[in-house]
């Protein structure tokens, strides 16, 4: 998630009545296959020798280089511009004391059978603090590993991808977009929407994925929707229902993270974006993770439960089946988007 403005935190903490809970730790049970594999790729990712994940270094180089062999043996291909070439899409944008910040988004596409009718974009930003000033440390840690934030996200977009490519091939394209730069403000989404592999009105739902390892499973999900999601929300409720997810309505807290998501840069140009969490839900832990973890140094792997981000997983992979066919989430023509700046 991208650093709060003070507003944000006003609200947090006027809201922050959640009741204490004990440290959250892996439940004791028999770990699920699709739990095993979601863990297997946050341990890596969030190991310290990918140093926080941070943009520019060398920890970005090996998280790119993970991401795209993970993507690849999924089946995706390269979703850039120039897809013979390369996956990584370069873009800079002017970091701390003016510098500027060369780093790159990674983007992947499943090949739907009619592209003609638009496109779908799964997104979960791949960047984290690293190991500078930005992170807090914790005692003799001084790397913020980003476990959770967004190690637990990224793992999920490789699942999602490995179930998507296993089925029918979807009609529309579906896109997947490892996101750099958003710890800094969402630059890669924003970069991606001014600069997109096909035009930015083709594009019939984003669905984001950050910081989803908190809840257990069987935990509800709740929505946060930008606008032009009203054809997307009963799509959503329809796959809940059959997947056997409950949803719930989000509250302030989750609210307060609309803008500070990667969804918010396609919102803000009026393409429909959403977030569908079972994380954000479970808001006894969603408020000790921002108290004790959430950009620290304590944002580690021992602190991840990824119980419901298994579950999301399947829920995922049937609401985007859905919103990649015409015949379930038909296209609403519009004025061409031209992307607004953050
Ligand atoms: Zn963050």
């Amino acid at each position: 998630m991208s650093v709060l403005t003070a507003g944000a935190l006003a609200l947090l903490a006027a809201c922050a009545h959640a009741p204490a809970v004990s440290e959250p730790t892996v439940a004791a049970r028999e770990l699920s296959p699709m739990e095993q594999a979601l863990h297997a790729h946050v341990a890596e990712l969030a190991s310290d020798r990918y140093g926080g994940r941070e943009v520019g270094t060398e920890g970005e180089a090996l998280t790119l280089d993970y991401m795209q062999a993970q993507m690849a043996a999924a089946g995706l291909e390269s979703g850039t511009h120039d897809p013979g070439h390369d996956w990584r899409k370069p873009f800079t944008f002017e970091g701390r004391r003016k510098k500027t910040v060369d780093t790159y988004n990674l983007i992947g596409r499943l090949p739907g059978t009619g592209p003609r009718f638009g496109a779908v974009l799964l997104v979960a930003h791949w960047d984290h603090l690293g190991k500078g000033r930005q992170c807090p440390r914790r005692g003799r840690d001084r790397i913020c590993n980003g476990a959770i934030d967004n190690a637990s996200g990224l793992a999920m977009m490789i699942e999602i991808a490995r179930q998507l490519a296993k089925g029918p091939r979807p009609v529309r394209d579906v896109y997947f977009l490892a996101s750099g730069g958003e710890e800094a403000g969402l630059k890669g989404a924003y970069d991606f929407a001014a600069d997109p592999p096909v035009p930015l009105d083709k594009f019939v739902a984003v669905f984001n994925l950050d910081t989803e390892g908190l809840a257990p499973p069987g935990s509800p999900a709740v929505v946060l929707a930008g606008p032009r999601t009203e054809g997307l929300m009963a799509l959503i409720d329809q796959t809940a229902s059959d997947t056997g997810v409950t949803l719930v309505a989000p509250n302030e807290r989750n609210l307060a993270f609309l803008k500070r998501q990667d969804g918010w840069a396609f919102a803000s140009n009026e393409v429909p974006a959403v977030i569908v969490s079972a994380a954000f839900a479970d808001d006894a832990r969603f408020a000790a993770f921002l108290d004790r973890d959430y950009h620290r140094a304590s944002d580690d792997v021992e602190h991840v439960e990824l119980g419901a981000a298994a579950d999301m997983v399947g829920f995922h992979v049937a609401l985007i089946r859905r919103a990649a066919s015409p015949a379930t989430l038909p296209h609403e023509p519009r004025d061409e988007i031209t992307a607004n700046a953050p």
